[in-house]
């Protein structure tokens, strides 16, 4: 046996599952297409369960080098609805800030990360599993599938089902410009929603998801004349990146000797900023099963009990988002009652208001341990659990 996990895919997901593995002692090696797969298209807001999660794997971020937000502010229109999280903030991480600590992290704990190399292929057996790499072979005891949105081994395993008719997409970029606010603002028009997320002192990402092929981001920017207005002067740090449709169906997250974490288990929109954090507590959970000798098919019900709520939410938002006299009532009924939107985000982020700050999968059960090994079988020493600064 070459390694006990090969992961298809070195997105943060991909990541998270290498250094949740090699803390529990056992061996990993991350497979990445591309050669430099740290930039993506993503509204870069982490909730405060993905930013406890990073804290769990003990991912240490720069001083600095991203924002953190206390909450959400929803406007539209004349309407602006603000609540706070309860359980601490979230936090604004540039994608290539947030994937270079977590690959450090990954290759802290023992974890082989080979950039420009994809998994093209496998054969499995009832002892392990053989993959095949851009790179030659690999025997594993186990292949992950965490190579996103649009999963090639979600594909080959047959575990693709299909989309609705919704076909959405979005488009971001950076822009040089202190943060005008240290919350997250999503601005709402008919159509198309806005995202605008602190992510360093000078710095905040802008992201518009809308229905439709070919957007354009100086386009999408017109359809919000506050936003335009707040972002006239400022310089485009980078590039606009695209990605979508977003919409992706699984039958299941497992096959034989497979399993799916991340984009690549299923995905709905990223209305609700959940992606990251729920991808993260996959992995969590996926390793957990896969070490204590728990069936794929155990990791699959955690996995669907985690993200029903999730999923519920994110669909009620689409829903409403689809219908503008209904969503502009609905942001003027969470502006006149904030106890109302805080009841809301904390649903969101924990699956119940009445446990404020308690994670939907069992935490402690899988926090890292120290101790684990390379894939060469070196033993390793961790640096203790440190998150991001405050
Ligand atoms: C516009 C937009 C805004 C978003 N906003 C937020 C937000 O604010 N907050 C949040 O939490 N989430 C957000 N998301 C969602 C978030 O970006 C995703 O949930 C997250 O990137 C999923 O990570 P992943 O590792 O599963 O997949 P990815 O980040 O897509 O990584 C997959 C990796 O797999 C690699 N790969 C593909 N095929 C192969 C193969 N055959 N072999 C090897 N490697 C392969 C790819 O090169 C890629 O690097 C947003 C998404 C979009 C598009």
């Amino acid at each position: 046996m070459d390694c006990d996990l090969v992961i298809a895919g070195a997105g943060p997901i991909g990541l998270a599952t290498a250094i949740h593995a090699c803390s529990r002692g056992l061996s990993a090696v991350v497979l990445d297409r591309r050669s430099s797969p740290e930039a993506k298209a993503c509204g870069e807001g982490i909730m405060p369960r993905g930013r406890a999660a990073l804290d769990a794997m003990g991912v240490s971020l720069p001083p600095l080098s991203f924002a953190a937000f206390p909450g959400i502010r929803f406007i539209d229109g004349a309407s602006v609805a603000e609540a706070r999280f309860h359980s601490g903030p979230g936090a604004g991480i540039p994608r290539t800030t947030l994937w270079r600590a977590l690959a450090a992290r990954a290759e802290a704990v023992g974890g082989t990360v080979e950039l420009g190399a994809a998994v093209r292929n496998w054969t499995s057996g009832r002892d392990g599993i053989r993959v095949e790499t851009d790179r030659g072979s690999l025997n594993a005891r186990l292949l992950v599938g965490a190579d996103g949105l649009h999963s090639r081994i979600r594909k080959l395993a047959r575990l693709e089902r299909p989309a609705s008719r919704r076909r959405r997409f979005g488009v971001r970029q950076h822009f040089d410009i202190e943060p005008w606010t240290p919350f997250v603002e999503v601005h709402w028009s008919d159509g198309c929603e806005a995202y605008v997320t602190p992510v360093g002192p000078r710095s905040v990402g802008v992201a518009f998801l809308a229905s439709g092929h070919g957007l354009r981001f100086a386009d999408l920017r017109k359809r919000f004349p506050l936003l335009d207005e707040r972002l006239a002067g400022a310089t485009p740090r980078d590039r606009e990146r695209g990605a979508g449709p977003f919409d992706q169906r699984t039958v299941r997250r497992y096959a034989a000797r497979v399993a799916l974490v991340g984009d690549a288990a299923g995905y709905v929109d990223p209305l609700t900023g959940e992606g990251l954090s729920l991808g993260f507590e996959s992995a969590r959970e996926l390793v957990r099963t896969f070490t204590v000798g728990e069936s794929l098919a155990a990791y699959d019900r955690a996995y669907r009990r985690a993200a029903r709520i999730h999923v519920l939410l994110t669909k009620a938002m689409l829903s409403i988002s689809a219908r503008p006299t209904l969503r502009r009532w609905a942001i003027r009924q969470l502006a006149l009652r904030p106890r109302l939107f805080e009841m809301f985000l904390a649903i969101h982020s924990n699956g119940t208001a009445a446990h404020i700050g308690t994670p939907s999968w069992p935490a402690t059960r899988n926090a890292p341990a120290g101790g684990g090994r390379s894939a060469a079988g070196k033993p390793l020493h961790h640096s203790s659990a440190r998150g991001p600064a405050r």
